[in-house]
Formats: C-alpha cells, structure tokens, sequence
C-alpha cells in the first residue's frame, strides 16, 4: 500500500517538476502521509528527478509535538532549533534531509500534497487583489494566507488559519494560497490533486492578458566589448560567469526604467534568495558609458547591502546573471524571467505587490549570514581548470574533443566549437547531461571564415560571459607529394591549420585586452596545438609541415605583442596520436591505409603497422590526450613562460 502510494508521489512529482510553469530552480515540494509516518521531497533535491531516496521520512507524532513547543523569538536562534527538532523527528532509518516547509505538510489532513509556485497563481498571490480574487474565483473551497516571514512563523500562521476554518468547516480545504509565495494542494490521490490544479489553471488562465513571448533574441554585437569588464568587475575574489539573456519578454521589461521598475522589487523570498533582493539597471548605451555605470553602482551595492549584486539589465540589450557558474546563473535568468513574466500577469489582478521594505529586510539579513556563511566555507573541490572559460576549436574529435571533455572534468567552462555539428552537438550534450555546475556549449565554427570566428567569440561571451583559455586545436592533414599536391589542396590546409590560428587569435585579443584592462593581475592563455611536424619536416607532408611551422612563427610574435595585457601565447607540439581516429579509424585510418598500401614491409596486420612506429618513438608508445593535458596545464598554470613550443614527442623531438 504505501508502496504503491510512494510511486505515486515520484510520478506526480516528476509531472510538475518538468513543467517550468510549475516549477523552477528545484523548488516546491511533495508528501504522502499515513497514520504514523510522512515522506516528503529532502531539502536539496529537485522535483523533476526525484527518487524514493530523495524521500525524507519523519514520524508524525514527533511533529506534532513540534507545534506545541514554545521556540525562541530571535529568528537566528529560532530557526537553528526548528531545525535540529525536524532531524530529531526524522523516521530512524532515514536518510534524507527534511526541508523547513515539512511541518506545513504535516499541519494538512489529506494523504498526498503537492506544493508549487506556479507562475500564473502567482499572477493572483503577487497581485495587490490577491486576497479579493482567490475569493472572487474559488470561493468557501479555498484558504487564503497573508505573508508573514517563511519558516516558523508561516507555520504558526497557516496552523492558526486552518483551525479557524476547522471551526466552521467540516472538511479541510484542498486548496491553500500563500500570499506573494504560491500554493498547496491537497487530495486523497494524486489524481484528484492534477484535477483541482487543472481547475485552479483554467480559471485563472481565461483571465491572463497574453505573455511576450520568451523564444531567444539575438544579443546586440557591442555585449563583446561590455560583458567581459563585467564579469572582471564582479570577480575580484574569485572568477564568476556572466550569462546574457534576450528575448521578447526580457525586451520589454529592459527598454526603459519606467518598465522595468515592474521588477526592481522583489515578489517573493525565493526570488531574494537566487537573484538577491535589488537587480541593477543600466541606463546606458555607449560600452564605456555601461562599463562605468556598472562599476560605479557594484561598489555603491556592496557597501549598502554587504554582498554584491547578481542581476544586471542593461536597458535595450538583456538581462545579465552572474553566478559563481553557468548552471548557476541559468537558474537564476530562469527564477528572474519568472520574475519578469509574474509582474506582467499582475496587471489582471489590480497589478504589482511587491515584498515591503521590512519583509525584504528580514530575507535580507538572513542572506548576508548565509553570504558568510559561504564566503567562510568554499572548501568544495576544485578542478584544475576551475571557473575559467576555454574555447577549443575542433573540439568534436580526436586531441580536440579529449582536450574538451579533460578541461570540462577539471571545473572549466568549455565552447565545444567545430564545423561538424553532430559530432560536437554529442560532446556538448554528454557534458551537460553530467549536470556538473559548469556547462558546455557548442558554437559551429569554420575557422577559416573570420564571420564564423566572430560569431563564435560572440557566443562565448554570451554565454559566458568572458574567456581565459583559447586552445587553438582545428587541423586538417592532407598528405601528398609536391607532383600529387594541387594548389587548391595546399591552400585549404593552409587556411585551416594557419590562416584559422591568426583568425582565432584576432577576435579573440579585444576580449582579453579588455578583461586586463579591468583585472590587471589576470592571465590568460592562447595555446595552439601544434604538432612533433612543427619543429622538423615531414616527407611528403609539406603542406601540414609548414603550416605547423608558421603556426610557431605566430605563436612566438603574438607572444611578443600579448605579453603587455599578461596574455601568454605558447603552443604544444604533441607527437603521433597512435589511439585517435587519423591513426585508428577502422576504416580510412593511418594504420589500415598503410596496410593496404604495403607501406610497412612485413606487417600483416594493423597492430604491426603499429607496432612499427610505436618503435619509432623512443618513449615506446603514441601520445594520448593526457600527456597533451599535462602539457596545457603546465601552460595555463605557470606565468613566466610564453612564446615557446613544448613538444610532447615521447623522446621523439628534442629542441636544440
Ligand atoms: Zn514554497
């Protein structure tokens, strides 16, 4: 029985947890009830792909005991007793952390509940005719709550409501709007429970003026020539990605102050908690003029409030999240969006009715305990390559996509850029199913083309916010002698491995410029990959040879010019990648090739082909993409090398 009813919980969790008219950013939450014991979605765990063991389980009669209990009036202190209390009423074989809205659950007598901020409900609850219209619409069949200060004192609250409706009611309501906050719905199953948050969406839905639509805008070109001193501003401590978001519901609110003062507030204590209290907004349109506004009224932030701002709109170009990393700041465009689209639904309502000064207040002081809080901890492991922003090109095979996926396990956000859409689509997705707090993103780049190039530094910005590391890693091979190489072949090889490395480097140095300009102690890295044919001739390999040639000639000048803005320019000359697919590909690979060809006397199969230039290298085997990553490491770590080819060669190269 309660196993069956348990499966019902995940499934009607996971219907909601999906649908971001629902829910966002991991909030709301789920239970069931028996006579003794109630499970509930733990703190930490997210509706959408919650579990049996994202279960926590407490025992009932220890909550109720909970509401009889006399706690402290100092909120600090209140809230931490609460809290050790919720533990101590935790079932014994229970695992999961119970969350502070457990005893609202608790206080409900139907079976199943289910608790979401749904934004077109919170058209009504933010309203200022809130209370007028959850009467007007659902009658003597729902309980309305006013806004008091979440955790114990909401407890107490919807406690005390719901025994005066007990006083003249002879069942319990099914529908509980919280002011400025959302609902609970209640049933004896999770079938009744959709039926009654359909009914609550149909009516209020007929009443709802059409929203502008939030398909992506493109973002205006100059964002490359602002972001990055943004995200340098808000990085003095540590490295933080700054997000752009464009579309018709973010142009609205962004084209003048007047608009967008229909979110200067804040409606509810989750939107404090994940966008803090007060967006910035920046009335300016010249880069300069955006640079130094924003710099100017960070500062003026942080001194009035004591931590530093998340949200910034620049008016007429988007919506700006900054966060510690990507998923981060996604969640956060996603809660303020929310935000964006809840305001504008007001208007049906009577409009706006924004937190007061004193209830922000009261989240306020709780954020800047927390603030410490985490300023205190940051113990959270840390990659290598830990906040920074890296684009590799050509990134969907071979060194390029190990050279991705290393940087991405290693804490880096990575621009998975190559011509090849599937492929680098795959690598992108892989990543991002791994839901690590940093992202991949994928930008189909043709590096001979400047426009591309352009467009994916545009990209990175965008999404990011800034650069750190460019690896310079798309290459083509065309083997061939001088009688069998045309002219138009020698030229395409030229312009991918030679002619892309400079293309590269140009869109990206303003950005790099730009973030030094603004964080004069930062460095950052151009690291192309080269090749062991860089430092000697190839036979019958010309047109690789010497264009990983000049790729030193260039590595070595941009060097000499980038040093000033502490941008280091080196390259890495890796030997023969015996594993990746030039080498090993079943098919068209090196090793078969030549099998067919005879090119190995003696060899009869692949692994002799092998074999024989395993010999060749007096380490006794290829290069992999981890002894390239050592080598990018070193690069990006040291700060007193630059200009310089590091073979990788396995013995094979030796510089003189
Ligand atoms: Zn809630």
């Amino acid at each position: 029985m309660t196993e069956s009813a348990l499966s019902a919980l995940i499934e009607i969790s996971h219907f909601y947890g999906i649908d971001k008219d629902y829910v966002i950013a991991g909030g709301g939450n789920t239970s069931y009830k028996n006579d003794t014991d109630i499970w509930i979605k733990a703190s930490g765990q997210s509706l959408a792909d919650i579990t049996p063991e994202g279960l926590a389980r407490l025992l009932r009669k220890r909550l109720q005991e909970m509401g009889q209990k006399l706690y402290p009036t100092d909120p600090v202190q209140r809230e931490a007793e609460v809290k050790a209390d919720l533990y101590a009423a935790c079932h014994p074989g229970n695992t999961a952390r119970p969350s502070v809205e457990t005893s609202l659950h608790e206080l409900i007598r139907y079976p199943f509940v289910v608790h979401t901020h749904p934004t077109r409900v919170n058209a009504i609850t933010c309203s200022k005719d809130a209370e007028k219209s959850v009467h007007r619409l659902f009658g003597n069949k729902a309980l309305y709550i006013p806004f008091v200060d979440p955790g114990y004192v909401l407890f107490t609250q919807v406690r005390d409501r719901l025994n005066e409706w007990r006083a003249s009611h002879t069942t319990d309501p099914q529908m509980i709007f919280l002011q400025n906050h959302g609902v609970f719905v209640a049933g004896e199953t999770t079938l009744e429970i959709r039926q009654i948050y359909s009914d609550i969406d149909n009516t209020i839905r007929k009443l709802l003026p059409p929203l502008p639509g939030n398909n992506p805008l493109p973002v205006n070109s100059s964002i490359t020539s602002v972001l990055p001193a943004i995200r340098m501003i808000f990085s003095a401590d540590e490295m933080k990605v700054a997000s752009i978001r464009n579309n018709s519901l973010i142009e609205h609110f962004v084209a003048s102050p007047e608009n967008f003062s229909g979110v200067m507030m804040p409606f509810s204590p989750d939107q404090i908690v994940y966008c803090k209290a007060r967006p910035v907004f920046i009335n300016e349109s010249d880069p300069e003029a955006i640079i130094r506004s924003c710099s100017l009224q960070y500062t003026d932030y942080v001194n009035r409030f004591g931590y530093p701002p998340k949200m910034i709109a620049i008016r007429n170009i988007g919506l700006i999240g900054v966060e510690d990393h990507a998923r981060a700041a996604e969640t956060m465009l996603d809660v303020f969006e929310d935000w964006m689209k809840i305001s504008y639904l007001t208007t049906a309502f009577g409009g706006p009715n924004f937190m007061s000064p004193r209830d922000i207040a009261f989240i306020d002081n709780w954020e800047v305990e927390n603030y410490r809080r985490q300023v205190a901890k940051s113990s959270a492991h840390k990659g290598r390559a830990e906040g920074k922003i890296a684009i590799v090109t050509g990134a969907a095979s071979g060194f390029g996509a190990g050279i991705t996926k290393w940087l991405h396990t290693e804490g880096a956000h990575v621009v998975v850029a190559d011509l090849n859409e599937a492929a680098g689509k795959q690598i992108e997705s892989g990543l991002n199913a791994l839901r690590a707090r940093n992202k991949a993103c994928f930008v189909k780049t043709d590096v001979t083309d400047a426009a591309s190039v352009e467009r994916m530094v545009h990209e990175t910005i965008c999404t990011f916010g800034g650069l750190d590391v460019l690896i310079s890693n798309a290459g083509i091979l065309h083997a061939g002698s001088i009688d069998e190489m045309s002219p138009e072949t020698f030229d395409r090889v030229t312009r991918v491995n030679y002619t892309g490395y400079f293309l590269c480097v140009k869109y990206v140095v303003p950005v790099l410029k730009l973030q030094a300009r603004l964080k004069p102690d930062l460095f950052t890295d151009i690291i192309q990959i080269n090749s062991k044919s860089g430092l000697k001739g190839s036979n019958r390999n010309f047109a690789y040879s010497g264009g990983k040639f000049g790729g030193i000639g260039l590595t070595q000048s941009f060097a000499l010019e980038l040093i000033p803005f502490k941008v280091k320019v080196n390259a890495v000359c890796p030997g023969n990648f015996f594993e990746g697919p030039l080498w090993s590909h079943p098919e068209n690979g090196l090793f078969v090739q030549y099998l067919r060809t005879g090119k190995v006397p003696g060899a009869e199969t692949t692994q002799d082909v092998k074999a024989h230039y395993e010999k060749q290298v007096p380490a006794g085997r290829g290069c992999r993409v981890e002894d390239v990553m050592k080598a990018i490491f070193y690069l990006i770590e040291q700060e007193y090398e630059t200009g310089q080819a590091l073979p990788v060669t396995g013995g094979q190269e030796m510089l003189s």
